[in-house]
């Protein structure tokens, strides 16, 4: 068991966030860790193709993972994935980490990306039939689905895009519950002009049914307030996200919503510790944006250490 290792800055979470800010560190020459509870990449790894990454034209999310991983550990940043953190003590100078594993780490500054995760319906049913006919990820499940009739719940750019890559095996029926969508215009024409989609607006599911499997849905019309069955093999449910903060609860600040409170500098309310990507409190979320907060709370992370050893210094010469 490797105890006690101490690193100039950990880094909680290895999205797109995370990865970018490991790569920035250690090219810096800063000791790196990176802690992350899951598969290496975060929700990148969900997508099955990343269209609006400046530079590269086409590219699934899994191999954009890889290299920024590959990337990272070339400049020496360490991983460590399947961790789970079970405390955390930010206020200190020396910020320390112990995992369940038993393993503890120290270090002079903390970048906080834990990302975010899917929202549910929380409607009666969804947790029967979750891998079971509901999913929230197109990539992982949309090949069971060939030739079947789907239904995509959400407005946004995800269950849009989701929506129109699914065709490429289903019939999608997309209910939304206003009478307009959230997502990009030449998304919602994309999805319009695709004739294997149809559109059930100003609706919401009520209900899933079945047996082993699901069979059909409850679909509620909020305008006549009238609800109907609606047959159907299977529901993508892309209706948001909620950050992946509950273990910061009570240590950093968070707002209502749950999201870190930062600075433009990416820095929070305790001094060493940053934060950036999908958890913070921002209008955004891409890969692109969690890429940009991720640059931004490396450089304010290095300028701060700076800080950290000239203080040092100035004590032991003091
Ligand atoms: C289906 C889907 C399609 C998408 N398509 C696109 C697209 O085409 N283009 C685009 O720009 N964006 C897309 N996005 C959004 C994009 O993936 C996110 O905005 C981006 O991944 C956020 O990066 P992040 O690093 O902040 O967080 P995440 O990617 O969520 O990564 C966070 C990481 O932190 C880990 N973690 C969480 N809690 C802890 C903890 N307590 N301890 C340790 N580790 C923890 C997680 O396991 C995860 O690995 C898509 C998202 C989804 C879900």
């Amino acid at each position: 068991m490797e105890t006690n290792r101490h690193y100039d800055t950990i880094v909680v979470g290895a999205g797109p966030a995370g990865l970018t800010a490991g790569i920035y560190l250690s090219r810096a020459r800063i000791k790196t860790l990176i802690l992350n509870e899951g598969i290496t990449g975060g929700q990148m790894i969900l997508t099955h193709e990343i269209a609006n990454y400046p530079g590269v034209e086409s590219i699934s999310g899994y191999q954009l993972a890889s290299i920024m991983k590959k990337q990272a550990t070339t400049f020496g940043c360490e991983i460590r994935s399947n961790v789970s953190i079970r405390n955390m003590q930010l206020n200190n100078e020396l910020k320390t980490i112990s995992l369940s594993d038993g393993n503890q780490y120290t270090a002079d500054s903390i970048i906080l990306t834990p990302g975010g995760r899917s929202r549910t319906l929380g409607v009666p049913g969804e947790d029967h039939f979750k891998g079971r006919g509901i999913s929230y990820c197109a990539t992982c499940d949309g090949d069971f689905f060939t030739d079947k009739e789907i239904v995509v719940v959400g407005g946004g750019n995800s269950a849009i895009e989701e929506a129109v890559s699914l065709t490429k095996y289903a019939k999608v029926t997309i209910v939304h519950q206003f009478d307009h969508f959230q997502a990009f215009e030449h998304a919602v024409e994309e999805a319009r002009s695709n004739p294997k989609i149809k559109f059930i607006m100003e609706s919401v599911i009520t209900g899933f049914h079945g047996n082993e499997n699901i069979q059909s849905i409850d679909i509620k019309n909020l305008r006549s307030g009238r609800t109907k069955p609606f047959k159907t093999d299977g529901v993508f449910i892309f209706i948001g996200y909620l950050p992946n903060t509950e273990f910061l609860k009570d240590k950093i600040e968070l707002n209502k919503r749950g999201e870190i409170v930062v600075k433009p500098d990416m820095s929070t309310n305790i001094k060493g510790v940053y934060a950036a990507g999908d958890s913070i409190a921002k209008s955004f979320r891409q890969i692109t944006t969690a890429v940009g907060d991720g640059t931004i709370a490396a450089l304010a992370v290095s300028n701060y250490l700076n800080e950290v050893k000239s203080k040092q210094k100035h004590l032991i010469s003091a």
